[in-house]
């Protein structure tokens, strides 16, 4: 065989070889379809509906949930299989909810923080410490709004006794929404999302009112490591934790050890966890140091793909989960967690990246008018 033959052959081989690799794989995509499922969240909204300042009684483009709303409007779009949380502090803060708070109309009326969120069809939601300020009974009026299930796994009726096997959860611990989710091949699946809700023990110690005596906040690590194997056990494919508490726990916290977001990261069979509570970002380059078992490209402490959504509505939370089939059910391979921002800064001056939701604005504009009015008469 001549040299120039040989070449030939050798390149001819090369292609047979490389389309038989790349056959294979294709083959493989067909018998392995994947889904993608993106987890949205936004925490600590404090009664921001509007892309308006109370406090400085001027239109701003640095906060508000119906600008969010746009930001969940294009993430929904781009991709159908959509799950949307909320982390808590959500109903106080600003005039809006102090006005509510004061106002006799709440016992018929749902909370227009509620009204906002009921649109946006949340998936579930936890409580925030702030949740308890205005005390039991209003929240739990308030609660009644929503069209959407609250979890909450660590709060606990304060039965006076030491026994801890009695005890019994004061909310729905977890919930498993049931989701039809589309796979890369376009079939249908129903998927069981397991959602679980936590919030730091420091709530109790700061809202000693709505706690002391009735109600008692428990270990987060621990209670996920409890309910984690129950919510297994009832056929959740995938578990998302709402944690409102911080990266690390919180400061005057008695019991530090297994209440941050860094302990339940550690947690088995955890695959999401959205937390709030200390108004950062995560994953972010800026605000944190990279710590032992973080992954800031991909978002993931220990492996379990995180986000914090900042607070006020400035930023959405997005975690895409890749799953595959396992045995019975779908597992996940791989996960990217990043935060969108509602704003950008253009020569220190903040420019809007999507617009403030029309519906919002409208829903919004009478009680917009009467936390107006409540100001001016306050002052
Ligand atoms: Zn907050």
């Amino acid at each position: 065989m001549s040299t120039g033959k040989k070449v030939i052959l050798i390149i001819l081989l090369t292609t047979i070889s490389f389309l038989v690799i790349s056959n294979d794989s294709q083959a493989q995509d067909k018998l392995e379809p994947t889904i993608t499922v993106r987890i949205l969240e936004t925490t600590d909204l404090h009664a921001n509906m509007l892309a308006y300042d109370y406090k400085n009684r001027k239109g701003t483009v640095e906060f508000g949930l119906a600008r969010t709303a746009s930001l969940i409007k294009d993430a929904r779009r781009e991709q159908p299989n959509t799950l949307l949380f909320d982390v808590g502090d959500a109903l106080v803060g600003n005039a809006l909810g102090e006005y509510v708070s004061k106002s006799p109309m709440m016992i018929m009326d749902t909370h227009p923080v509620y009204s906002v969120m009921n649109t946006l069809h949340y998936d579930a939601a936890t409580l925030g410490n702030h949740e308890f300020n205005y005390g039991l009974n209003f929240l739990i009026r308030s609660l009644r709004g929503a069209d959407f299930p609250y979890v909450n796994a660590n709060i606990y009726v304060d039965d006076h006794n030491k026994y801890d096997a009695d005890d019994l959860n004061y909310f729905n611990p977890y919930t498993i929404v049931e989701k039809e989710f589309l796979d890369s091949t376009g079939k249908k699946h129903q998927i069981k999302v397991g959602v679980i809700g936590f919030i730091t023990p420091i709530a109790a110690e700061w809202d000693k009112e709505a706690f002391y005596g009735k109600l008692k906040i428990k270990n987060i690590k621990e209670t996920a490591e409890y309910f984690v194997p129950i919510m297994k056990s009832k056929g959740a494919d995938i578990i998302v934790a709402l944690a409102h508490t911080g990266m690390e726990s919180d400061m005057g916290l008695k019991q530090k050890k297994g209440n941050s977001v860094y302990a339940l990261s550690k947690v088995k069979g955890i695959d999401a966890i959205l937390y709030g509570h200390t108004h950062s970002l995560f994953p972010s380059k800026d605000r944190f140091t990279n710590k032992e078992g973080m992954n800031l490209e991909a978002g993931t402490i220990h492996g379990t793909a995180t986000v914090q959504a900042g607070y006020w509505g400035n930023h959405l939370g997005i975690i895409d989960l890749k799953l595959v089939r396992e045995n019975k059910g779908w597992d996940v391979v791989n996960s990217h967690s990043y935060v969108k921002s509602i704003f950008r800064t253009v020569n220190d001056k903040k420019i809007p990246v999507v617009p403030s939701d029309r519906l919002i604005e409208k829903m919004m504009e009478g009680y917009h008018r009467e936390v107006l009015g409540y100001m001016k008469r306050k002052n």
